[in-house]
């Protein structure tokens, strides 16, 4: 197990060992050990037991660098929040409804909250929220690892707190609830999510009892806004190896309610013996080979969605076999309404992973032996700033199960980068400006905004495109008159 070898690390880096409470060295890093020194001063004044506890805790053992730290107060955390803002001179940002305070330390984020016992009702994730003990505020942390608790107090500086066996889990590589998981999972349903997405972060396994609480309580999402679904997607999709949190979503039965039009892809059906491949799979592991390469979110995005149209064109033909005609034009149409079922912004953003979907077979042709000038040209001015992109997504595209083949395909795209950037070199193609404006056509001819206006337009593009000209106004000019007579038309006086 990779994690045990750096728990162990970090174990023997024990500073004393005092009956059988272990002290981890808080110091080690010195931003955040005269932090913690600090704190520490503050909450002895205070005369209040503090705890580093949550994802701090858990990342200092797997030594994954974290910079927002959460500090739990037997007492007020918002209190204890104003005393360490007065001490260092930060600003503390007061969220009074959550009994929480927040406040900046260089580029560390600090939040405080009073140690809590929730109550949940049935129809909602707010919990009604009492004081509570530090045993109390454990019970209510979502995971095992995610409930373990450091004292800030000076007597017991740097001591553990882990009622549930936390340590060993993380030594395991584990995700379990603390308390019976099909309460922790119908009181708040996110924690489902975030299951998974620790699973798929950490590469931890989900324990058996854990994972099928899963399946009986995935109903309970219905209280869940899907903002928060979708954050934690945007989670998964950054994790290390997405495919392992999207399949974990799939066997748990959460992907068929949060998004279909992706369980849709899962299956393979057979005609006459002939199969296609399962798209789902497929699809995973073009996000894992962009992952590889990418850490962009929306590129992303676009390798999830880039078949996402295959169910819908799918057809079976006696003599090509199945075929998806069309899919980059309905999946890029479908785009939106995704985007909106998911809660994610109309944005740019969604217009970026459309283009993408749209485009996502064009650069295919660019990978065969023959490829015409003007084939690249058009490519280039059709994908302009995204090509790099594209590219990228059109490689990881490529998952034969075939070695020769891939190698194959991969060689013939090293040979189609090299012809578009000499291409692009040559014709400086990409987000070229008409050198002849729909108004000047208008002015020369005497025309309303019209068809003949449109043809002509396009007419000089597609003339820079495949090669007849050159992006030069003179060139561009005495071809626009050449058209203009075709069409019949005479110049205004
Ligand atoms: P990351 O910051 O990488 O998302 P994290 O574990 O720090 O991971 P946060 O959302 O910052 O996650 O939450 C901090 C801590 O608060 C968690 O470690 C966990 O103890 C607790 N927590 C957060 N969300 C929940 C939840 N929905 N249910 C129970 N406990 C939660
Ligand atoms: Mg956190």
């Amino acid at each position: 197990m990779e994690y045990s070898e750096l728990l162990e690390l970090n174990i023997d880096n024990l500073t004393a060992s005092k009956q059988n409470n272990v002290r981890f060295d808080l110091m080690e890093n010195p931003k955040l050990g005269e932090l913690f020194n600090r704190l520490s001063d503050v909450v002895e004044e205070s005369g209040v037991q503090a705890y580093l506890i949550g994802g701090y805790v858990r990342d200092y053992f797997l030594r994954r660098p974290s910079k927002d730290i959460d500090v739990v107060v037997l007492g007020s955390g918002i209190r204890l929040a104003e005393k360490f803002g007065s001490t260092i001179g930060g600003k503390v940002s007061v969220f009074a409804n959550f009994g929480t305070a927040m406040l900046r330390y260089g580029d560390i984020e600090v939040e405080f909250v009073g140690a809590r016992r929730e109550s949940y009702s049935r129809g909602s994730r707010k919990p009604v929220v009492e004081d509570g003990t530090l045993e109390d505020d454990q019970n209510r942390r979502d995971f095992t690892i995610n409930a373990l608790a450091f004292s800030l107090n000076k007597d017991t500086f740097g001591e553990l707190v882990d009622p549930f066996g936390g340590l060993q889990d993380l030594k395991h590589g584990l995700i379990r609830t603390p308390l019976n998981p099909d309460i922790t999972f119908s009181d708040d349903p996110l924690r489902m999510f975030r299951a998974i997405r620790f699973a798929s972060q950490l590469k931890f396994k989900i324990t058996d009892d854990t994972f099928e609480a899963i399946g009986r309580n995935k109903g309970r999402m219905e209280i869940l806004s899907m903002e928060r679904v979708s954050e934690e997607l945007h989670k998964m999709l950054l994790s290390p190896q997405p495919s392992l949190g999207f399949k974990l979503l799939e066997e748990s039965g959460l992907l068929a309610i949060i998004f279909p039009q992706l369980q849709a892809l899962k299956g393979v059906d057979s005609i006459d013996g002939k199969r296609h491949k399962d798209n789902f799979y497929h699809t995973l592991e073009v996000v894992d080979n962009v992952r590889k390469q990418s850490d962009d979110l929306w590129l992303l995005w676009a390798a999830l969605l880039h078949d996402i149209a295959k169910p819908a064109c799918k057809r079976y033909d006696t003599r090509l076999g199945w075929t998806f005609h069309g899919h980059e034009f309905l999946g890029s149409k479908m785009v939106p309404e995704l985007f909106k079922q998911l809660k994610m912004p109309l944005n740019e953003k969604m217009k970026y992973v459309q283009k993408l979907v749209l485009l996502h077979l064009r650069p295919i042709v660019l990978s065969q032996e023959e490829v015409t000038d003007s084939a690249i040209r058009r490519l280039l001015f059709d994908a302009g700033d995204e090509l790099e992109d594209l590219m990228l997504l059109c490689e990881a595209d490529i998952t034969s199960k075939n070695e020769k083949t891939v190698k194959r395909h991969l060689a013939n795209f090293r040979l189609a980068r090299q012809k578009l950037k000499e291409i692009e070199e040559k014709d400086a193609i990409r987000n070229f400006q008409p050198p002849i404006s729909g108004e000047l056509i208008m002015e020369t001819y005497g025309l309303q905004p019209s068809r003949e206006v449109g043809l002509i337009k396009d007419a000089i593009k597609d003339a820079i495109l495949d090669g007849v000209i050159r992006i030069d106004y003179d060139e561009a000019y005495r071809f626009m008159e050449q058209k203009a007579e075709e069409l019949g038309l005479s110049k205004r006086q």
